[in-house]
């Protein structure tokens, strides 16, 4: 068999965080509602109603086009994507066409850089509901998501395998957040994906007839589509067949890919200018203030991370995934010790996000201010108490409500890491392993820790091993040299 390379570029829709609908004043914040609850004459495409265009979802892709290190169009305008489909109330969709609001632009995907072709606004369709009444099989429509704004990113082909398509996807997605110019809520359906793909025998220049999956919704259906469509490619190629340009559609249930229609081109849609709305004109200080506005974003943030708290790139890249998490963990840090940093790391990665992991929260959900992590850490910093209590006291800070030192008291969960309550067991295990004593007074420098050992057991680990060898020590040099 030949090798093949594969070729893939992607059109990632990502729905805006607005308050209302791209161009009327419902809603858009329809997810749950009653089905057409959410519409008016606008985005029914009653005949006669006026678009007006929202800033704040034009800012907002604007403000990503920059993210995404494009060239803003200082003219660009809205057009009219004429097809007729039943959720598509006007027979046309308002969308972008020559003069999208960014182009050119590129995002570095580890080590190498994505070409980004565009990125537009466009306006959400209807949902159709092919449901079962009175024993009838019927379609429903729905128009809340009618008139949703929606984002549209168009890639070069640059992407070269199904995985390198699913992390392109996420750092997508991870941007949208950074920005809050979307929640790309994948179980709302909130970021979709269409993907192009060919493949080529090696060494070929030109690139095979490509074949577009359309509506995946999830990073994993990505990968899971490609790769299957580029097995499907390769057997066709190498049973001596051609593949045909069309579009195919994801079924889950079943695995497979399977022919939609064959591919519309551009001048199928009729684009012409949307007579109704304004062209949109940019200042340059617009664009430049729009790009001074920008937070710092993933790739940023990994880098000073790992530069700035000597962290590693695992816990780096679990740390900024989310900017919340980021936001909290530097909180946290602020009011702890930056040479402490790997220890806070440690304790937000492995403790804290675990546990929001297992109860299914969010971090800005948790009944835990960075304050309380740290007091916590403080108190065992110390040696008030020990490892294996401050990950209980944590566990209990989720399940309470309270504060770390308030837990402490009132469990009395401190009590056997103070000297005078730990003297009675030092004793103890001192008398009952003289022959650990003895080695240790002849420079067995490893008997103490069998000895604190003996002691933690005694206490079911609510000893302070800290307080325990010093304790240990005291007793024996104490004994020893009466000082
Ligand atoms: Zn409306």
């Amino acid at each position: 068999m030949r090798t093949y390379l594969t070729t893939i570029g992607l059109e990632v829709h990502v729905q805006l965080k607005t308050a209302s609908k791209m161009f009327c004043t419902n809603s858009a914040e329809y997810f749950g509602a009653q089905p057409n609850s959410h519409v008016c004459p606008v985005c029914l495409g009653l005949p006669g109603a006026l678009p007006v265009a929202n800033e704040k979802a034009i800012e907002s892709v604007t403000r990503f086009a920059l993210a995404l290190n494009c060239r803003i169009n200082k003219q660009s305008k809205f057009d009219r994507k004429n097809y007729f489909y039943p959720d598509l109330p006007k027979g046309y969709q308002i969308s972008q066409f020559d003069l999208p609001i960014g182009e050119q632009g590129w995002l570095e995907l580890d080590g190498k850089k994505i070409g980004i072709t565009r990125v537009h606004l466009e306006e959400d369709t209807g949902k159709l509901i092919h449901a079962n009444v009175n024993g009838e099989k019927v379609s429903l429509i729905d128009f809340n998501r009618s008139g949703v704004p929606l984002m549209e990113i168009v890639t070069e082909p640059d992407i070269e395998s199904p995985e390198e398509a699913r992390s392109f996807s996420k750092l997508i997605h991870q941007i949208a957040r950074y920005l809050e110019v979307s929640n790309a809520d994948m179980e709302k359906a909130g970021m979709r994906f269409d993907a192009n793909v060919s493949i080529r025998p090696r060494g070929a220049t030109k690139l095979g007839n490509k074949v577009e999956i359309k509506n995946i919704n999830s990073f994993r259906f990505l990968e899971k589509a490609l790769a299957y469509e580029i097995g499907r490619q390769v057997e066709i190629l190498e049973s001596g067949g051609k593949i045909i340009q069309e579009t195919r559609g994801w079924v889950e249930s079943k695995n497979v890919t399977v022919s939609q229609r064959t591919k519309e081109t551009s001048p199928d849609y009729r684009y012409f200018p949307e007579p109704d709305l304004p062209p949109l004109v940019f200042e340059q200080a617009q664009i430049e203030a729009l790009k001074n506005s920008l937070p710092e974003l993933p790739a940023e943030k990994s880098k000073r991370f790992e530069e700035e708290y000597s962290l590693d790139k695992k816990y780096v890249r679990i740390l900024t995934e989310d900017s919340n998490v980021a936001q909290w963990y530097e909180k946290a840090l602020s009011l702890y010790s930056k040479e402490k940093s790997k220890i806070l790391a440690n304790w937000v990665v492995e403790e804290l996000l675990r546990i929001i992991h297992d109860k299914n929260l969010i971090i800005n959900g948790v009944p835990i201010e960075p304050a309380g992590l740290i007091e916590l850490l403080t108190i065992l910093d110390k040696g008030e108490i020990n490892q294996t209590t401050a990950r209980r006291v944590l566990v209990r800070m989720f399940e309470t409500g309270n504060l770390p030192s308030r837990i402490v008291n009132e469990e009395n969960l401190a009590q056997l890491s103070k000297s005078e309550d730990l003297e009675s067991v030092v004793e103890e295990i001192i008398r009952e392993n003289q022959k650990a004593v003895k080695d240790f007074k002849n420079g067995k420098e490893a008997s103490i820790g069998f000895l604190v050992g003996q002691i933690m057991s005694k206490t079911k680990g609510q000893a302070n091993p800290k307080t325990a060898e010093t304790l240990v020590r005291k007793k024996i040099y104490g004994n020893q040299s009466g000082s």
